[in-house]
């Protein structure tokens, strides 16, 4: 499949600058002038960083964050920088505590919003020709209507069947003849195991996967491409108050780094300490600016995702600069004994062991003094040769040089772990007190 839009996608850098540039202008001035959101004229008034003083895209540092505080504080409409009644929906940020943020969208975002994530969908090898499994939640959530929009935008046939039900999903996949499938890869991998002990999964048709919402490893790709005899399982990165998903996407030719669609949304790297810029390459906390959203638009947001950008050319022939893979949340980074540990990690090494099955827990015991880590995870086949104290042993030691410090294993008979059917999975969970934190399996 070629690119979705290759005038765009494709864009030499030096006009991409440019054209960014301009964008970032545009919006600074927009902003500024705004008289729906005393939010907007408010921050850029009060900081000495007037519109007028923005030419080149190092400028940008000069001006204020948004936070997700910001977000919370103006609920619902407060950040809103056209009228309502050009508002055609809103959705709500799956946030975890507190009320939810609200974003909106205008006509015209909601194009960008297909737009994207067709170029999503065929960058994973999607064409007009295919039938496409939607399993992201549809709702409030942006992760099913944003590929919905995507796969009608392409011209592809979408089956909205959204989260849950996995033996009827399974029964779609194989009967309608789906050649991809959007979903969470914690899902996907579900899909798979259930296939597997269906019996199915040599009547799928698969080829390919948009995989996101949730941080994963190239060890799970390995594991997905695998057990779905060999398909293109590609991440996608997005989050409802840039737009959802669709703000970067790998490409299937080389699956190492998103390339981010940068005539919409421009990247930073910023050290999440000091907030300074940091040089490309650095890992440190992505911050977006949207450079064309209308009803909710946002400048440097803190996205809370911990990656690096990288330029160099890719064989897909995409110019978009390249997120590498999530490695975690500024704030879920764990911190163990002094040492930062991200879950992704953790899943990193216990995805590679290959007499496990691709679920895992974690659990922060933090009863004593100093926390201490538990990793849980599943045998992927009935108890046989070396599945009791040595691959522990070998668990433990993979552990240990990956994190540098000392964890507690517990591995289970097949089935141990609870599988999430709906939404984002569950990884970490702290111990308090005698009370098991783990959920019971279903
Ligand atoms: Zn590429």
């Amino acid at each position: 499949m070629p690119l979705f839009q290759p005038d765009l996608e494709a864009m030499p850098r030096a006009q991409l600058t440019a054209l960014q540039e301009e964008r970032l202008s545009a919006l600074l001035a927009r902003l500024e002038a705004n008289t729906l959101s005393p939010f907007w004229s408010g921050r850029l008034r009060g900081h000495g960083s007037a519109a007028g003083s923005f030419r080149r895209l190092e400028d940008l540092a000069r001006f204020p964050f948004t936070r997700k505080t910001d977000l919370r504080d103006s609920y619902p409409f407060g950040m809103f920088a056209i009228a309502m009644r050009d508002v055609v929906r809103l959705h709500a940020s799956s946030g975890t505590r507190g009320r939810p943020t609200i974003v909106g969208y205008s006509a015209n975002d909601i194009a960008v919003f297909a737009d994207v994530n067709a170029r999503a969908l065929a960058a994973a090898g999607a064409t007009p020709d295919d039938v496409i499994h939607n399993a992201y939640g549809y709702g409030l959530f942006t992760g099913g209507l944003g590929f919905h929009y995507g796969i009608e935008r392409l011209g592809a046939t979408s089956v909205p069947v959204s989260g849950g039900n996995t033996p009827l999903q399974l029964q779609l996949m194989r009967d309608l003849g789906a050649r991809g499938l959007c979903a969470t890869p914690s899902f996907t991998m579900l899909l798979a195991e259930r296939a597997q002990e269906a019996g199915v999964l040599g009547d799928l048709r698969l080829g390919y996967a948009c995989l996101g919402a949730e941080p994963w490893s190239d060890e799970l790709r390995a594991k997905i491409e695998d057990a779905f005899d060999g398909i293109d399982a590609c991440d996608v990165y997005g989050l409802s108050e840039v737009i959802g998903p669709g703000v970067a996407t790998e490409c299937r030719e080389q699956k190492d780094g998103l390339h981010v669609a940068e005539d919409h949304f421009y990247p930073e790297i910023i050290d999440p300490e000091s907030g300074e810029p940091l040089p490309e390459g650095s890992q440190g906390e992505l911050v977006l600016t949207t450079l064309t959203k209308e009803a909710f638009p946002v400048l440097r947001y803190r996205t809370g995702d911990v990656t690096a950008l990288k330029s160099e050319a890719c064989p897909c022939g995409r110019t978009g600069r390249r997120l590498a893979r999530i490695s975690g949340r500024v704030d879920d980074m764990l911190v163990i004994r002094g040492v930062n540990v991200f879950p992704s990690e953790i899943e990193a090494v216990v995805m590679a062991q290959p007499m496990l099955a691709g679920q895992y827990v974690i659990v922060v015991d933090r009863r004593g003094t100093m926390p201490r880590l538990e990793v849980h995870a599943e045998l992927a086949g009935p108890a046989g040769e070396g599945a009791g104290a040595d691959l522990i042993a070998a668990l433990k030691a993979d552990l240990a040089q990956r994190l540098r410090i000392s964890c507690a294993v517990t591995v289970g008979a097949p089935g141990y772990l609870q599988r999430t059917e709906q939404g984002k999975a569950r990884r970490v969970f702290d111990r308090v007190d005698a009370r098991d934190p783990l959920p019971e399996p279903s």
